[in-house]
């Protein structure tokens, strides 16, 4: 594998430009200390209210490598997945996909034949000062996922190592969780962006990481993930250059076993998978981890219409404040006859796989 790692000089260099850049970008983005909960000052400021998916599509056109004004159309890229549905065999080696439900944030574990785990992402929860599950300014603190769902669901499944976590980007809700977990659990490998980001939760996981001595590689697209030798992890993004948004610097990751392929997108919008229609390096996809919970800025027609996919699986919480999934979202899945599940209808979520045949098992009921 070719990913740099990070030297523990470096990582003290890199959570202090954090802190530094707070100080000095914090203050413009409109009290990032006061709500670091980055989506919603996204929902509220950062979002412009023209951005529309055909808007972000075209915005992403002028990023991808092809020509200016030029809509990504969706490319052929093989067969459909056509993995039967169904119970797997007793003997069965197995390679297990959960989508935890931590509410509004993502959080999910890939356990492989050989046992060997990794966690991509470990919900929210938001470190400060202050601390994190307290009241500051008015604002009160979410809980942390990490401590509250996923400790304790890895803890119940006997994981008490993780072989690879992922930060999947530096939002909150998807590496809150994570400085719990660093600090609880044994983790051979933590990879994520390595984008600067400034916020008191970014600073303190590389802090957690740096005390624990947790090796750390940035993804970089090309390089894969050594797990299980019959089970290949791609990374296929972020692609440099990247975004300010750094929903749009998200670590992707294509996990193929057998005829089985889950795609993993963290919280992608159309600008980046764009990019990723544009690689050509796609397959259709049996499982999809929908980007960004469902946004209507994720989850393009070209990118459904280019993937396929089977299924697609979104994490969000119950009666989320940002309204995940959206309406237009669930519909273009419709349309291309995707089928939709969902953290919060159907609760944790498990698809289990011998390469041959797919078994889904949702933990909590519809409502
Ligand atoms: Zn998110």
């Amino acid at each position: 594998m070719s990913i740099p790692s990070l030297t523990q000089r470096s990582r003290t260099l890199l959570a202090l430009f954090s802190i530094a850049a707070a100080l000095i970008a914090g203050c413009g983005s409109g009290g990032f200390f006061d709500n670091p909960y980055t989506d919603r000052l996204e929902s509220q400021k950062r979002r412009p209210a023209h951005v529309t998916p055909a808007s972000a599509a075209s915005t992403a056109a002028s990023r991808a490598p092809h020509p200016k004004g030029e809509t990504p159309a969706p490319r052929p890229i093989g067969p459909r997945c056509s993995i039967e549905r169904g119970p797997l065999p007793e003997a069965a080696d197995v390679l297990e996909i959960v989508l935890i439900d931590v509410g509004q944030g993502d959080a999910i574990l890939v356990v492989a034949p050989n046992g060997r785990t990794l966690l991509v992402d470990g919900g929210m929860a938001f470190h400060a000062s202050s601390g994190a599950g307290k009241k500051s300014g008015g604002y009160q603190m979410p809980d942390d996922m990490g401590k509250k769902a996923v400790l304790p669901f890895l803890r119940k499944r006997g994981i008490d190592r993780l072989n690879i976590a992922v930060g999947s980007h530096p939002h909150a809700d998807h590496i809150g969780g994570l400085v719990t977990v660093a600090g609880a659990l044994g983790i051979d490998l933590y990879v994520d962006p390595g984008v600067p980001y400034s916020s008191d939760t970014y600073a303190a996981l590389l802090e957690r990481l740096a005390e624990r001595k947790i090796a750390y590689r940035i993804a970089k697209s090309g390089d894969t993930l050594d797990l299980d030798p019959r089970v290949e992890i791609r990374i296929l993004g972020p692609e440099p250059p990247q975004d300010e948004n750094v929903n749009n610097s998200s670590v992707v990751l294509e996990i193929s076993y057998g005829g089985f392929v889950a795609l993993l997108t963290g919280d992608a919008e159309a600008e980046e998978e764009a990019e990723l229609v544009q690689s050509g390096q796609l397959k259709s996809a049996c499982l999809l981890k929908v980007g960004h919970h469902g946004s209507r800025s994720s989850s393009t027609a070209a990118f459904v219409e280019t993937l396929r996919p089977s299924i697609a699986a979104i994490s969000c919480g119950r009666r989320n404040k940002f309204g995940h999934p959206h309406r237009s979202t669930i519909d273009r899945f419709d349309a291309a006859g995707v089928e939709v599940l969902r953290t919060d209808l159907d609760g944790t979520i498990r698809f289990l796989t011998d390469g041959k045949r797919l078994e889904v098992k949702t933990l909590g009921k519809r409502r």
